[in-house]
């Protein structure tokens, strides 16, 4: 088999409110992947909060020259070969992001050529993933995070995570306190620093919140530090939570050399990809260190589903119900891993009419 050409283009997603009220829109850079043997693999990245979409699909289309008359199922080569690329540009970043949609590509053609979903390929360990519903935005009003955290609650989710982003570390215990007291006990909460603080003030907000039992504590400093995550990680009572801005193994090696979190988030659209991200899953089994996968849960389903050491993915509740097909749904607090072959995600029929930019 060999691929014959990559359309790369990107889909711009209004989003609804309350997601809205900070994010209006967020982006997808696609890169299909078509073949000689008729068979097509959907690669994307998702740009949350759109941007930097230019970039992305530019360097995308620089690295899809790379594999045209290439043997697709030969996913690791051809990774190597696009991460080997252009030396003067670590694939870190937009170049990440870049590499990430078209792994995710090549792994679709590789499982619809095998007759396999990506877990099975992969060795699943069970065909369920647990969720923890997640978003609550710093604009949200205290009843847009109410209501939201019940909406995931009614799916069934026994998690929700929300942002902790007011400068006043007392609002954040009040928002947080207000959460909790409306989802009850039955119900865990996770609060998100989103790199916004520094070392001090990222140790004086989690102080402030230890009485409430948090899963963890993410991404406190910013990702470019994290012998600064580390510090926080060693001062507080509150397990760290860290990764979706880091990209490659050599970055979540140091992050767990550094004993900087006890869970570890990458992002298959942004850590190069399936591949990488497999990796970085098992160098975290081999250190009892957690994996817990950043957004697209529609892919990272498959990571979770074949690693022993993942422990929920993250479910955003944006994706409007035309954009795709085969869209796995939130059910009692979990998502079956879809049983098609390849990832089992495709867009929707008029998905790249009504969404593409240019
Ligand atoms: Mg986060």
């Amino acid at each position: 088999m060999k691929i014959t050409a990559i359309d790369t283009f990107t889909l711009r997603i209004p989003t609804a409110k309350p997601i809205a009220l900070d994010l209006p829109e967020h982006r997808l850079v696609v890169t299909r992947v078509r073949t000689d043997a008729g068979l097509d693999g959907l690669g994307y990245s998702l740009v949350f909060g759109g941007a930097g979409s230019e970039a992305v699909e530019a360097y995308a289309r620089r690295l899809a020259v790379l594999l045209v008359g290439e043997d697709p199922t030969q996913v690791g080569r051809l990774w190597d070969k696009m991460y080997r690329a252009d030396r003067g540009i670590r694939k870190v970043g937009v170049a990440g992001y870049a590499l990430s949609a078209l792994d995710i590509g090549l792994w679709d053609v590789a499982g619809k050529a095998a007759g396999l979903p990506l877990a099975k390929m992969w060795g699943a360990v069970t065909d369920r993933v647990a969720a923890y519903g997640s978003g609550g935005w710093g604009s949200y009003t205290v009843e847009d995070l109410i209501g939201e955290a019940k909406r995931y609650v009614a799916m069934g989710c026994r998690y929700y995570k929300m942002k902790i982003h007011d400068p006043d570390p007392v609002a954040n215990r009040k928002r947080v306190e207000a959460v909790k007291k409306a989802v009850g006990d039955g119900v865990r909460l996770m609060v998100d620093v989103n790199q916004k603080l520094d070392v001090d003030a990222a140790i004086r907000q989690a102080r402030a919140l230890e009485d409430f039992d948090l899963v963890w504590y993410e991404e406190p400093t910013l990702a470019d530090d994290p012998a600064g995550c580390a510090e926080v990680a060693r001062a507080i009572r509150i397990p760290v939570a860290t990764g979706e801005n880091n990209y490659t193994r050599f970055e979540f090696r140091e992050l767990i050399e550094r004993g900087a979190a006890r869970y570890l988030m990458p992002d298959v659209c942004r850590a190069n990809g399936f591949t990488e991200t497999l990796r970085i899953g098992a160098l975290a089994a081999a250190h009892q260190v957690a994996l817990s996968p950043h957004v697209v849960h529609e892919l990272s389903v498959h990571v979770a589903a074949a690693l022993p050491n993942s422990f929920l993915v993250e479910f955003i509740d944006w994706t409007p119900g035309d954009l795709f097909e085969g869209l796995p749904k939130c059910e009692g607090g979990a998502f079956r891993v879809p049983d098609r072959p390849g990832h089992g995600i495709a867009l929707g029929p008029d998905a790249e009419k009504k969404y593409r930019l240019g």
